[in-house]
């Protein structure tokens, strides 16, 4: 009977994956979403393109439409592209005094950035900071900075009429380090667009103090040129994080896809209002839901997707209770070892255990290992898979010829087999398999 309803369980998830029409209809409507949020257009050709490579073939899961599959597929990819690898809210500001240099456009939101920034620092991490403006540009530019300093209770940098950029920076860095400050924030004059003289006088400031950051402030409205403006401050001054501002406005935060697509640089916060302390670090996941504006089917998929794991993990403990452990239920717990980032990924996530996975990595025992290990189950028949003591020498041959690996692997996964099948024995007889639910949840 079990080998029948594994039969029936096989069609049904090949009935239930994504078909490339599928695909091809739900990233129509995902198309226009990216396009309104105001992603640019070779962006959004590229990520669908990615996605639908990707999507295709994916089992769908049980109680959602393949079209809601497909979404939330590319609500987890956007969450991908967005994210950084480190920490957004965490800037390299060790080795007192450390420079951050301001960089970006007029109105884009650089000295409003800097005193945010300035206030966040000092308020979160009780740093000492110090801030200077070297707009000589616009005189307001100076007292904007100063008068913002006095609200916030950071210092400015004094301000000496006649002084060039590169002169006030000089002060800065001196000052910073006689007044044992912890940090020093340059906010400087930005043009209305990228020009010669603009970008010399930003190399010439980053060139006397070797900015740990350089932050460029982009306007998170401006969506396609925002990333225009990103690859031109990158290459000439080089940028080492993002701060995209107005994300409090009316848009939907597409700028922040494309940068991240085309320059690759880390978005780190973003601007949240005019006052200082409308500063949040960047967060990848609300940034997507934002982008794709498809929040409820998002929350609706990752629910069935819940739900059907709660259903299978039941299923499995049941079956555990009355001590059946078969092939089947190995494949499963590999699979789900191999969906959590393989044996590294687990054991990175265990405090401790970094070193420990070195060791297994240089054993062996990696995902290609998991993965020879499910080919192996794959080249048995059902009926095999479902009573592994049918197993004699000529199957073995067989089945080990099949997966392309000796018999000796065959014996170990074998082995490895009646070992948990043993353990979840012991357990499914321990108080109704109390102890295995826990186990499993
Ligand atoms: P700068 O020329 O790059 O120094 O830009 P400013 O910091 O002077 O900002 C220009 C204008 O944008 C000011 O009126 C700021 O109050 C406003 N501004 C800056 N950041 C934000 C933000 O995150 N949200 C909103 N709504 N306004 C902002
Ligand atoms: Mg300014």
């Amino acid at each position: 009977l079990s080998e029948r309803l594994s039969g029936v369980f096989d069609r049904l998830t090949k009935q239930g994956a994504l078909s490339e029409a599928d695909v091809e209809t739900a990233l129509r409507e995902v198309r226009v979403a990216l396009l309104e949020a105001d992603v640019s257009l070779p962006v959004v050709r590229d990520f669908v393109k990615a996605v639908s490579k990707k999507a295709a073939g994916q089992a769908v899961t049980k109680s959602i439409t393949p079209g809601q599959q497909v979404i939330k597929i590319v609500h987890d990819e956007l969450i991908k592209t967005l994210a950084g690898e480190t920490d957004p809210g965490v800037l390299k500001i060790d080795n007192p005094p450390a420079p951050i240099l301001m960089v970006g456009l007029q109105g884009s939101g650089k000295t409003t950035s800097t005193a945010k920034l300035a206030r966040r620092l000092k308020e979160r991490e009780g740093k000492r900071v110090l801030m200077a403006s070297l707009d000589t540009n616009r005189p307001a530019a100076m007292e904007q900075l100063a008068i913002l300093g006095t609200q916030i209770g950071v210092d400015t940098l004094p301000i000496v009429k006649g002084e060039d950029p590169v002169a006030i920076a000089k002060r800065a860095k001196t000052q910073a380090s006689l007044g044992g400050y912890d940090v020093y924030i340059l906010d400087t004059a930005g043009r209305l667009h990228i020009d010669q003289e603009l970008i010399a006088q930003a190399a010439a400031v980053r060139d006397v103090v070797s900015p740990r950051e350089t932050l460029l402030v982009v306007d998170g409205l401006t969506g396609q040129d925002a990333v225009n403006v990103a690859t031109e401050f990158d290459d000439k001054i080089g940028v080492s994080g993002v701060i995209l501002t107005r994300m409090d406005g009316d848009g939907r935060g597409g700028a922040a896809l494309s940068m991240r697509a085309i320059t690759g640089k880390p978005i780190r916060f973003i601007g949240q209002g005019e006052k200082t302390d409308a500063l949040e670090v960047f967060d990848a996941n609300r940034i997507a839901g934002r982008i794709l504006g498809m929040g409820d089917i998002v929350a609706l998929v990752e629910k069935a997707q819940a739900t059907f794991e709660a259903e299978q993990a039941e299923r499995m403990v049941k079956r555990f209770q009355k001590g059946l452990f078969n092939m089947n239920d190995l494949r499963s717990q590999l699979e789900q070892m191999l969906k959590m980032g393989g044996m590294e990924g687990l054991m990175s996530m265990m405090p401790g255990m970094g070193k420990m996975s070195k060791q297994m990595n240089d054993a062996g025992l990696d995902d290609r290992m998991l993965r020879r290990q499910i080919a192996i189950i794959g080249s048995m028949t059902k009926k095999e898979r479902a009573n592994p003591d049918l197993l004699q020498a000529s199957r073995k041959r067989r089945i080990a010829a099949g997966a392309g690996v000796d018999v000796a692997e065959l014996n170990k996964l074998l082995k490895q087999h009646r070992q948990m099948a043993d353990m979840m024995k012991k357990l499914g007889k321990m108080g109704k398999g109390g102890m295995l639910k826990q186990a499993m949840a």
